[in-house]
């Protein structure tokens, strides 16, 4: 047992000082917990889980980008700051080059500021950070001082309410997928949207149609899949009343050859669920072009934006 003199007695007759281990930086095993899937995995070791990520964030690309919703894109672009590592890593991914394999440069939390804000100077409307569940860590030191510009968090959706809540008062505007209806994932999604909205309020579009403050959760429609999306759209009719929370229903789906429905979305498919969407009352928000798939969407990830004359 601890005494209270703070020194205690070893086996072999030396004693023991007890030293407060924080406050003198010891490097303290640091298991990975920060999203649903638990890994428990040692990143500052080395070791990866189920995202492959690495302990410090790997970047992919840094630019601007028009295909967001209209209000996150604008007219200047989203500043996307693309990060490699995955915890969906869904078979029929856009993204798959970046998140079923770890592309791009590790930066640290110093690094990343600076890469946010080199994009930020190029005029784009916030910094919209893709994929960033890994990273949550490193990603809020480098928010740790305002970089003047909304911060857009990208996410597939399956997150830990409480590694959100690290994240308080440096995001602006939740982009999160709510992508199944069903089990373990709409679990997590459907409590981490609930903590979105609570910590960003209700929408906030500014004169020029530029989104502030808020959180758009979107749904892909997957062919043959649309009791599915159903239960999605009443899923959101019942959570979020009108004028809190905006829904972007996407028909984008694009098969890649590596899993998932081998067809695209049919016209009549997703105006099935269009309808659906209206018939909830559900009036916040996008709907996409009857076909809208494309890989027209996917940027090249070849650290542009990442990489400076320093590099
Ligand atoms: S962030 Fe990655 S390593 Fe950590 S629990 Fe999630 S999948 Fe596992």
């Amino acid at each position: 047992m601890f005494k209270s003199d703070r020194r205690m007695p070893s086996r072999c007759g030396g004693p023991y000082h007890i030293v407060n281990l924080f406050a003198i930086g010891y490097n303290f095993p640091m298991k990975c917990y920060l999203c649903p899937r638990n890994c428990g995995a040692d990143r500052d070791k080395g070791e990866r889980g189920f995202c492959m990520a690495p302990a410090l964030p790997v970047v992919a690309r840094a630019a601007a980008h028009y295909w967001e919703e209209p209000c996150i894109s604008g007219t200047r672009g989203s500043g996307a700051v693309f990060f490699s590592g995955c915890n969906m890593r869904c078979a029929y991914c856009q993204n798959r080059e970046i998140s079923a394999f770890i592309k791009g440069r590790e930066t640290d939390a110093s690094e990343l500021r600076d890469i946010f804000l080199r994009l930020r100077d190029t005029g784009v409307h916030n910094i919209n950070l893709v994929t960033p569940t890994p990273y949550i860590d490193t990603i809020a030191a480098a928010l740790k001082d305002p970089i003047g510009i909304p911060v857009v968090y990208n996410c597939g959706g399956y997150e830990k309410t409480e590694s959100l809540k690290r994240l308080e008062g440096l995001i602006d505007i939740y982009l999160p997928d709510v992508k199944y209806a069903h089990g373990d994932y709409f679990a997590h999604a459907s409590a981490a949207a609930a903590e979105m909205f609570r910590q960003t309020g209700k929408y906030v579009v500014d004169g020029d149609g530029i989104m502030k403050r808020g959180v758009i959760v979107r749904h892909l429609v997957l062919p043959g899949q649309l009791d599915n999306s159903k239960d999605v759209l009443e899923y959101f009719a019942e959570s979020f009343e009108r004028g809190s929370v905006m829904l972007s229903l996407m028909s984008q789906y694009t098969p890649n050859g590596f899993g998932g429905p081998e067809r695209r979305l049919t016209g009549e498919e997703y105006r099935e669920v269009v309808d659906y969407m209206y018939m909830l009352g559900i009036r916040d928000g996008y709907v996409q072009e009857p076909d809208s798939s494309c890989g027209d969407y996917v940027p090249a990830f070849d650290l542009t934006g990442v990489l400076t004359d320093e590099h």
